[in-house]
């Protein structure tokens, strides 16, 4: 069989990593970039020794080279703690990255997925958000670099593909959790997890009547794959998420609950621009994908305090 050559930008992620791993699953070959800014070779070490991967050391902000069949683009940090660290760079990774790898793929011919971010809606005025809506951002604020970069490099996709045929496609990512986050990454699930386990206090933010949906790993992989495998006429944006939506009060009990810890809530300032809600209409990828999310909060929660249990023990 012949396999196909797939190229993982930001694969040594939390994400990007269990996308190589299905990827090799899948009898493909994968080189896996990343400048290890958030990502780590650990998420990896194990796919080390398989004759068909390679991992690459190189930033996506510098033209790249390489005779691929498709491009599967995630890098950039995605924790508002990262890319918040150095915004300019961040912009930088997304809209650079998005034209040094569509301009790759123009010239090899590869098909290109963008991963995309629920971002783009900022703070919704829509409830839940469709791909139709065209969000309430902030083009100034402390999380615009992120924000501002998907929606250009959405841009860039769209215009390349009407300016040069390239076959792009576009997934919207909800928020994602599972093994393999960070630690000190800083978003939510991973922090209170890490907070549970170790007994210290619970850090909510606000008064934890935000909310969001939250999806297992291994729901969002299948979704992507599944939209890199349509043919030329799907373009996306495609929402990737899981409906199913919480407040982060009750995502904070359910932790302890779950952990059997002793932490306590404590109560600190909301960032500025931080969403007040946010869920997917997922109506356009279970028609067009045959997709839906399949794993409850409950189940991959539990999953994923395995992981960290492990990892701090
Ligand atoms: P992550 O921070 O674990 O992974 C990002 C990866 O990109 C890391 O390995 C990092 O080192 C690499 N990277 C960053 N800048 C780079 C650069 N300039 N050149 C090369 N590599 C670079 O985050 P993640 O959760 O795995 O996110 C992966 C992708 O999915 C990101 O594009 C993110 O925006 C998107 N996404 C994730 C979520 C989520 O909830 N996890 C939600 C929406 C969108
Ligand atoms: N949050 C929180 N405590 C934390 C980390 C995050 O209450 O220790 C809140 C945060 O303010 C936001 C929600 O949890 O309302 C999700 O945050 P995360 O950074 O995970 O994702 P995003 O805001 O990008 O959706």
């Amino acid at each position: 069989m012949i396999k196909k050559r797939v190229l993982v930008t930001g694969g040594a992620g939390f994400v990007g990593s269990h996308l190589c791993e299905r990827l090799l699953e899948e009898d493909n070959e994968v080189y896996c970039m990343d400048n290890f800014f958030t990502g780590q070779k650990r998420n990896v070490l194990h796919l080390l020794n398989n004759p068909y991967f390679e991992l690459i050391r190189h930033d996506v902000i510098n033209p790249f080279m390489i005779e691929v069949d498709e491009i599967y683009n995630l890098a950039c940090p995605a924790s508002p703690v990262h890319y918040q660290y150095n915004p300019i760079k961040t912009i930088k990774t997304s809209v650079m990255g998005a034209i040094n790898m569509l301009g790759l793929a123009k010239r090899v011919n590869a098909k290109i997925l963008q991963a995309s971010t629920s971002e783009v809606y900022g703070n919704p005025m829509v409830h839940p958000q469709p791909e139709s809506y065209w969000g309430n951002v902030n083009p100034i604020g402390e999380r615009s670099c992120y924000d501002e970069g998907k929606r250009a490099a959405e841009t860039l996709f769209r215009d390349y593909r009407h300016q040069n045929n390239v076959h792009t496609k576009i997934v919207r990512i909800f928020n994602t959790y599972g093994p393999r986050m960070h630690p000190n990454d800083g978003r939510v699930v991973s922090n209170f997890i890490v907070q549970a386990i170790q007994n210290k206090d619970i850090t909510v933010y606000g008064k934890g009547e935000q909310t969001r949906s939250f999806q297992y790993v291994d729901d969002l992989i299948e979704g992507m794959v599944r939209a890199m495998n349509t043919d030329q006429s799907f373009t996306g944006p495609v929402n990737i998420g899981n409906p199913d939506e919480f407040r982060i009060i009750e995502l904070a009990e359910k932790v302890i609950k779950l952990t059997n810890s002793k932490s306590k809530i404590v109560y600190q300032p909301l960032p500025s621009d931080d969403p007040m809600m946010r869920r997917p209409d997922i109506e356009f990828a279970k028609r067009e994908l045959g997709w839906e999310p399949k794993i409850k909060l409950d189940e991959g929660l539990d999953k994923t305090i395995f992981f960290f249990k492990e990892l701090i023990k």
